[in-house]
């Protein structure tokens, strides 16, 4: 059984669409795949008929955004219950304030780099979860940058003087959230320190305290010295170990 249960659509900041995504799944030799939008279970529905059609294993899931202390991790949240409201409730709060700071964000960048925010909106699927990706995608087409690694790298990274945060839930209520809708939630790459600050060791004992099942340790985002570090972790919490591609088609 191969299985990549972490990957992304243009229900958020992927390029391909769900139907797509399990296209070229069912073409890598997968059996399973997860589709994990950020903030968003919007692709589900694309995903499951194509899923049924070419018979390939979809496991649906969903990747929340949320703070720990000021610290942005990512929480995935696998076989929620769509309807359970509070979770439906929380997406539309942080793809609220997503498009908000996308906007503000488009508004700095404007003044030094030639790009406007219907420019940055062309490249954002229909009710897509918002995401700097997309700011990337327009500076890229604006041949400001040759691809999103090098936008985000010299204009859309947190240190910058461009960055503009939004909403985010705490990671514990995050991880709740997840629980009380039936999900099983698990810490997405948390020890993606090219991203930014990652959380400390005892981030992850309040984490699990709260529900937490499993850790994303296998991650393209990790560098070699916290692979021993997390799996000590998880050993020690008792926590569940998963690997994922985070693919985001020809994004990322
Ligand atoms: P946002 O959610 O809007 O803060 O943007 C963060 C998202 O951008 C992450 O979830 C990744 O999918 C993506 N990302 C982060 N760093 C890079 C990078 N260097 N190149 C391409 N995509 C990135
Ligand atoms: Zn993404
Ligand atoms: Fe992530
Ligand atoms: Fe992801």
């Amino acid at each position: 059984m191969r299985i990549d249960p972490h990957a992304h659509t243009t229900a958020s900041d992927g390029t391909s669409t769900p139907a797509q995504l399990v296209a070229e799944a069912l073409g890598a030799g997968l059996d399973v795949v997860g589709i994990t939008d950020h903030d968003t279970i919007d692709g589900w529905a694309g995903a499951t008929k194509a899923a049924e059609r070419m018979g390939v294993g979809l496991l649906r899931g969903v990747e929340l955004t949320a703070l720990s202390a000021g610290i942005t991790v990512h929480i995935l949240g696998f076989l929620p219950d769509p309807d359970y409201e509070p979770l439906q409730a929380e997406f539309a709060a942080i793809r609220d304030s997503r498009l908000t700071r996308a906007e503000r964000m488009v508004e700095r960048i404007a003044v030094d780099f030639p790009i406007t925010w219907p420019q940055v909106l062309s490249h954002v699927g229909p009710d897509a979860t918002v995401g700097r990706p997309h700011i990337a995608d327009a500076l890229v087409a604006a041949e400001a940058f040759p691809d999103r690694n090098a936008a985000f790298a010299k204009v859309l990274h947190r240190d910058g003087p461009y960055y503009v945060p939004h909403y985010s839930p705490d990671a514990v209520d995050a991880v709740r959230l997840i629980r009380a809708a039936g999900g099983v939630p698990v810490f997405a790459h948390p020890g993606a320190g090219n991203r930014g600050r990652i959380v400390p060791d005892e981030t992850f004992d309040e984490l699990a305290a709260a529900g937490l099942a499993g850790l994303e340790i296998y991650h393209r985002d990790h560098s070699d010295e916290q692979y021993p570090r997390l799996t000590r972790i998880a050993r020690a919490l008792d926590l569940f170990v998963t690997g994922g591609s985070d693919y985001h088609g020809l994004g990322k």
